[in-house]
């Protein structure tokens, strides 16, 4: 899209938004009527269920013992001391716009820092729905590393932030001892240096065995019910209250679902009922070799090709420390369906809170996800 074009699609969407928000207390509204609709709160002290409250406050008072509590604690917006702009930001992403963090800076008035934050953050809630696609090496990204970040060493490109990371992944790898799929990946691992990178190694494995680096998306035999529980998994530990909520299924049947997919070796239990997703990435059983595609396949170098493009005209470059919440951005812009019409906004007032030191340490690992649309 040409720029000027792009931006007079912007200024409109975002008159749409001034004129419905077009203050913080319609904005806190706004999330009090989604929070009013997905469930009732209860006071911790009298256990009553009546709250007297003011247009566009966060704290409810109880009507019987007067005890006071924000609705947005334990949500995404419970340090957030303006709504708007994180209103603002969703509102855009909704509209499908890919916003650079200077643009929003000077639409909505808020430091570019912070605009960086909110970003990034809202991409943090839509990475943990990104799990049921593929894994793709983050060195096949490279050519779009040129902003430095906190990861970068002094005096070095950009780029070579990929260079550590591959090293370090390098190293843990051969330490570990687990089954022959990871021998030989070692072994793949052990050859490239002499040759060069961990990319080259691991894209040399795959080759020869197309489909190893694929997490396996069918896992022949799970049921439906166990599929949409194991699309909430990620490598990051969900704790079962938080699937309870995400998934609306009785206890029984989501604890049945979980115990299938630790038996089908998709999902691992961790100590106090969190549940992460098992990555088969590195130990696949290898079965897409059979199919006899190159690797990536067409439509995954197109898909890649097609962000590399987008992140160029929007963001010129980007860090590698970041490059898994451009590929969540990425995927917000371009499948419509699954999260246009104020999905994101739901999806972000189900998530749970993200600090911003979780945000400043975060590192885009070695194996990245992209979804493609729809
Ligand atoms: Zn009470």
């Amino acid at each position: 899209m040409a720029k000027s074009l792009k931006d007079d699609v912007l200024v409109r969407i975002w008159v749409q938004f001034e004129k419905l928000y077009p203050t913080e207390e319609d904005c806190i509204e706004e999330l009090y009527n989604i929070s009013k609709s997905e469930r009732r709160l209860q006071c911790k002290k009298c256990g009553m269920r009546s709250y007297q409250r003011t247009y566009g406050e966060r704290v409810l008072t109880c009507v019987v013992c007067r005890r006071q509590v924000s609705f947005t604690t334990g949500t995404l917006f419970e340090r957030v001391r303006r709504t708007r702009p994180w209103l603002a930001a969703i509102w855009l992403m909704d509209h499908g716009l890919l916003v650079s963090s200077s643009r929003f800076h000077q639409l909505v008035g808020i430091a570019q820092s912070t605009a960086l934050i909110i970003f990034r953050k809202i991409a943090a809630v839509i990475a943990v729905h990104m799990n049921v696609d593929e894994s793709l090496p983050s060195g096949l990204f490279s050519v779009l590393f040129s902003k430095r970040s906190r990861e970068t060493p002094a005096n070095a490109h950009p780029r070579s932030e990929q260079d550590i990371i591959e090293q370090q992944c390098a190293e843990s790898l051969s330490v570990r001892q687990e089954g022959a799929d990871v021998r030989s990946v070692q072994q793949g691992l052990r050859d490239s240096q002499d040759t060069g990178t961990l990319k080259a190694s691991l894209m040399a494995t795959v080759e020869a065995s197309p489909g190893k680096l694929m997490i396996d998306s069918d896992f022949g035999g799970l049921q439906p019910v166990e599929l949409r529980v194991l699309s909430y998994l990620s490598a990051s530990p969900l704790h079962v209250d938080s699937l309870l909520e995400m998934s609306q299924m009785p206890v029984g049947e989501l604890s049945a679902a979980l115990t299938m997919l630790e038996l089908a070796e998709a999902a691992v239990r961790r100590p106090g009922d969190w549940y992460v997703l098992r990555r088969r990435a590195l130990v696949g059983t290898g079965d897409g070799s059979s199919k006899g595609e190159s690797y990536p396949s067409k439509e995954v170098r197109r898909g890649v090709e097609a962000f590399i493009e987008t992140v160029r005209d929007n963001f010129h470059g980007i860090s590698r420390k970041y490059l898994q919440s451009y590929l969540a951005t990425y995927w917000c812009q371009v499948d419509r369906v699954r999260w246009g019409g104020g999905r994101l906004l739901n999806a972000c007032w189900q998530a749970l809170p993200v600090s911003s030191a979780q945000i400043v340490a975060y590192v885009t690992p070695l194996l990245v996800k992209l979804v493609f649309a729809g």
